[in-house]
């Protein structure tokens, strides 16, 4: 693991975006991206966890390459995508979306949609790209007959089905997930978890899964990167993670797949305030008006990025230890 390339290699990320809150105001900066740093190795299942708004959308926009970044540096392996490489990059990662009422074209035959990206990338000709859908319809676990209906016959789970396909078809890589099941009825999320994780055994896929859901994560994760207003604040192997949470926020969400509907996000009972205006962070540390454990150096000053192994936290109540990453008294 240590010695692996990283097949996709986020450096120091940030994006900045000028916001007008009123029509005669100025424009504000609003920094959606703080400065992220991520390696995601081959075949792995990088699970970015965090409530809305916290940068993981402006994150995969980013890497499917419908933004720039303010600053930092996307590699694919090992190479630099720029603004010119947007096709290149469309080839070796492709998104699955959330809402697959919304993703699907309601005027393409399941046909078309499925085989519009080899369209789009001008591969092979009509007869291949049928081939291929058969193959994909089969793949995802689709009947045959779908494929001259149209995504208003669909149900929910067969819709999101239909988008793993599209994704599929021109054989990417990587596949950013983008909390592609919280629109889903619950007994249809672990059937497309499930698939999700069958595909990436079979085709041998890395995937970064976005999710405001720890739980949901846990089912395929490898490893957890745990955002907050735009910065990383905790990342460690799935297993780690799980079996002992460090940053306060984690600890938080992980309380949170406690609670009878997950789908409420963090509790504020846990927390004690509502997720800040990006507009105007709190100072020192982002987290400091909800975290428990908060003392005034919290409020004044920025928590050091503690870093032990392939894990890291970023809070100023651990140090790095013989056993990895420690709580110690300020
Ligand atoms: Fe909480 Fe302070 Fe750690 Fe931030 S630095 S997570 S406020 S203890």
């Amino acid at each position: 693991m240590k010695n692996r390339e990283p097949v996709l290699e986020l450096t120091n990320i940030t994006k900045t975006y000028q916001v007008k809150q009123g029509m005669f105001s100025k424009p504000k900066p609003l920094q959606a991206l703080g400065g992220v740093s991520l390696r995601i190795h081959k075949k792995d299942v990088l699970g970015l966890v965090g409530e809305s708004g916290c940068g993981k959308s402006t994150l995969a926009k980013i890497l499917l390459g419908l933004e720039r970044p303010t600053s930092g540096e996307v590699l694919v392996d090992g190479k630099e995508i720029g603004p010119s490489d947007r096709q290149l990059l469309a080839r070796r990662i492709q998104p699955i979306f959330q809402d697959p009422y919304s993703s699907l074209n309601p005027r393409k035959s399941i046909e078309e949609i499925v085989s519009l990206p080899l369209v789009v990338h001008n591969i092979g000709d009509s007869a291949s790209r049928s081939q291929a859908v058969t193959k994909m319809l089969d793949l995802v676990g689709l009947p045959e007959r779908v494929r001259r209906g149209y995504p208003g016959q669909l149900s929910g789970g067969q819709r999101q089905r239909v988008a793993i396909a599209r994704a599929l078809v021109i054989n990417p890589e990587i596949v950013i997930c983008d909390e592609p099941t919280s629109a889903l009825d619950v007994s249809i999320q672990s059937q497309i978890l499930n698939l999700l994780a069958d595909l990436r055994e079979e085709l041998g896929l890395t995937y970064l899964f976005i999710s405001h859901n720890l739980a949901v994560v846990e089912h395929l994760a490898t490893r957890v990167a745990v955002m907050y207003l735009g910065r990383i604040v905790e990342e460690s192997s799935a297993a780690d993670l799980f079996a002992g949470p460090k940053h306060p926020y984690t600890r938080a969400l992980l309380d949170s797949v406690l609670t009878p509907d997950p789908s409420l996000s963090v509790p504020d009972i846990h927390l004690g305030a509502t997720f800040p205006n990006p507009i105007s962070p709190p100072s020192g540390c982002h987290f400091h008006p909800r975290c428990p454990i908060a003392t005034d150096l919290c409020a004044s000053k920025a928590p050091p990025h503690i870093q032990a192994g392939a894990s890291h936290v970023d809070c100023h109540f651990y140090k790095k230890s013989a056993d990895g990453l420690s709580l110690q008294p300020v």
